[in-house]
């Protein structure tokens, strides 16, 4: 059981600042997210795209901003559950929370901030028999180590970026990779396009278009795959398969934890960002409420006051007196350093 102060599930800008925020008050912070990494939609949609209103930066690139915000929180030491998605939540006698993961990692918790933006990234699945069934068995969405891959034979099914820089990437890693799209053009940019049919000149990636993924086979784990195209149907042998069709998401799980919802967003108090069950707060992007922005920095600035409120809920009645960190240093606002 991973226990901690705030549990944060979404590990988005909002997510990651709050750590900071939280540290501020001496309060340990947790964050889960779907995603293999931190950044939210900053690092999974746009990392190489620039951001222009963030205060102080006339322009940052998303992807920047994702590492400097987990610069700023360093100091605090965040735990991370990555890869995994909240699943189910558990109220205690003592106010305090239990929040599973589709995994089975168990939290525990007085405060929960949901920073879960558009909701969590749900892979988008090809329809094909017992799919389920192979899923950690040799078939991912995600790629969260590519060192799994090393000298395997890789099946890669997609035409966007991620399938075409993954088969770049694994060309080099894997003994055999196999790129099948269901079109003769890629979508994926055009460097990248190039790059994979020069790699197919040179044999390092098998490349086959306008082409489906028609079966799965293997035991208890993939052995090979069914690929038709023009109406011939050819088994491939694989040691692994990657479906990389793009994600969607999905505010999901969290629907259903009895919180008060409009139009796919969690209903907030504005005084501090509390949702309808005390101790649930819900910030940034998932948030709504009247003239609400989906913009980083209101999430900056919901993070900031719901970690007041946070702290008071954890220490009733304890007076303190807010400084700035350029007073009373970084770590606290009893002017302590480490
Ligand atoms: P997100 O970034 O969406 O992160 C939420 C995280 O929560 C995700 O990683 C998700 O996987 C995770 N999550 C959700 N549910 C669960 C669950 N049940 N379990 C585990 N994890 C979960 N904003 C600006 O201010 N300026 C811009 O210039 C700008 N440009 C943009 C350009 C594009 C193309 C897009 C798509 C958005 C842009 N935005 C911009 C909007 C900005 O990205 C969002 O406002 C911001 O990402 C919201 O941050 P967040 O942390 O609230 O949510």
């Amino acid at each position: 059981m991973i226990k901690t102060d705030i549990l944060i599930i979404g590990a988005g800008p909002t997510g990651l600042f709050t750590v900071f925020e939280a540290g501020l008050l001496k309060l340990k912070c947790h964050l889960i997210d779907a995603l293999p990494q931190p950044g939210g939609q900053c690092s999974e949609l746009y990392p190489k795209k620039p951001i222009y209103d963030i205060p102080g930066f006339p322009e940052i690139l998303a992807g920047d901003l994702t590492s400097n915000l987990l610069e700023q929180g360093k100091q605090f030491q965040p735990g991370f559950t990555l890869g995994e998605r909240a699943e189910t939540i558990e109220k205690l006698e003592d106010r305090s929370f239990i929040v599973t993961t589709n995994k089975g990692t168990q939290h525990h918790a007085p405060i929960i901030a949901i920073a879960g933006g558009l909701g969590s990234f749900e892979p988008r699945k090809p329809q094909l028999e017992n799919i389920e069934k192979y899923e950690d068995n040799g078939l991912a969405y995600f790629i969260k180590d590519p060192e799994v891959y090393r000298n395997k034979k890789v099946v890669i099914a997609g035409g966007g970026d991620s399938a075409l820089d993954w088969s770049i990437f694994l060309a080099d890693v894997a003994s055999k990779v196999t790129l099948v799209h269901r079109r003769n053009e890629f979508r994926g940019a055009l460097d990248s396009v190039e790059r994979v049919q020069e790699l197919k000149l040179i044999n390092k990636i098998n490349i086959i278009t306008p082409a489906e993924i028609t079966e799965l086979h293997g035991e208890n784990k993939i052995e090979g795959v069914s690929v038709t195209k023009n109406g011939e149907t050819e088994f491939i042998e694989a040691d692994e398969f990657i479906p990389l069709f793009g994600l969607s998401p999905k505010l999901g799980p969290i629907g259903n934890w009895g919180l008060e919802i409009e139009k796919n967003a969690i209903k907030v108090d504005t005084l501090d960002y509390q949702t309808n069950i005390p101790g649930i707060y819900a910030i940034g992007d998932v948030n709504t409420y009247e003239g609400k922005l989906k913009l980083i920095l209101c999430g900056f600035h919901e993070a900031t006051l719901m970690c007041q409120s946070a702290y008071k809920r954890l220490n009733p009645g304890k007076k303190f007196v807010l400084k700035y960190t350029t007073v009373s240093g970084i770590n606290g606002f009893d002017g302590s350093r480490k």
